[in-house]
C-alpha cells in the first residue's frame, strides 16, 4: 500500500505552506534592507528618515545606528496632548545609550589626562611620572591630594571633571601610581 504519497492536501497544509513563505519573503526583505543599510552607511549615508506621522501609521521605526525595525516605544519620543508622534530620536534606545556611554568615557579620559598634565607640571620635577617608583606608564597614574588619609586621597572621574570646570584649583597634588597611592594610604592608615 502506497496511500502516503497519495496524501490529500488540505486547507491547513496550503496555509501553512503560505505562513512558511511569507516569513521567508519577510526575513529575505529584512535582509535586503539591512544590507543596503550597511552599504550606505559604509558610503557615509543616512538612512532616509520617515516623517512622525508616517513612523507613527506605520508603528515601528529604523534605527540610525544599528538600521534595525523597532517598536516605537524603543526609541525615545514626544507626542503632542492629543498623542499624535511629534518628534522621534533616529537611533533606539539601546544604541543611544551606548553612543552616551561612548561619548562619556571619551570625555572622561581627556579630562584626566588635561588633569594629569596639569598638575604634574607644579610638581618639583615637572614630569608626568609617579613621584615614589618613577614609572611612566599614563594608564596608572592617578593625582593624589595627601590632606585625606583614606581612598579619597585619589582623584577619580568626578574629581577631574570638577578641576577641569573650576578651572585647575590651586591644590598640591602629587602624582602617583595606584600601587604607590595605595601603599600611601595603607602606611597612613597603620598609624
Ligand atoms: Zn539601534
Ligand atoms: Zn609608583
Amino acid at each position: 500500500m502506497k496511500r502516503k504519497k497519495n496524501k490529500v492536501r488540505t486547507l491547513g497544509d496550503h496555509e501553512r505552506e503560505l505562513r512558511i513563505r511569507d516569513k521567508k519573503l519577510e526575513e529575505e526583505a529584512e535582509k535586503q534592507r539591512l544590507a543596503l543599510y550597511d552599504k550606505k552607511r559604509k558610503e557615509g549615508k543616512r538612512l532616509k528618515q520617515n516623517s512622525p506621522s508616517t513612523i507613527q501609521k506605520r508603528g515601528t521605526n529604523y534605527c540610525q545606528d544599528c538600521g534595525k525595525e523597532k517598536p516605537i516605544a524603543e526609541f525615545y519620543a514626544y507626542f503632542d496632548d492629543f498623542g499624535a508622534l511629534i518628534k522621534i530620536f533616529p537611533t533606539c534606545k539601546i544604541c543611544d545609550r551606548k553612543r552616551h556611554r561612548g561619548n562619556r568615557l571619551i570625555i572622561m579620559q581627556e579630562q584626566r589626562k588635561l588633569c594629569l598634565e596639569y598638575y604634574s607640571k607644579r610638581t618639583k620635577n615637572k614630569q608626568l611620572r609617579c613621584s615614589s617608583c618613577k614609572t611612566k606608564t599614563f594608564e596608572l597614574l592617578t593625582l593624589f591630594d595627601s590632606r585625606y588619609k583614606n581612598n579619597k586621597a585619589i582623584a577619580d572621574e568626578k574629581i577631574y571633571r570638577k578641576l577641569v570646570n573650576f578651572n585647575y584649583p590651586d591644590i598640591k597634588y602629587k602624582i602617583l601610581c595606584y600601587n604607590c597611592a595605595f601603599q600611601h594610604i595603607h602606611q597612613e592608615t597603620k598609624r
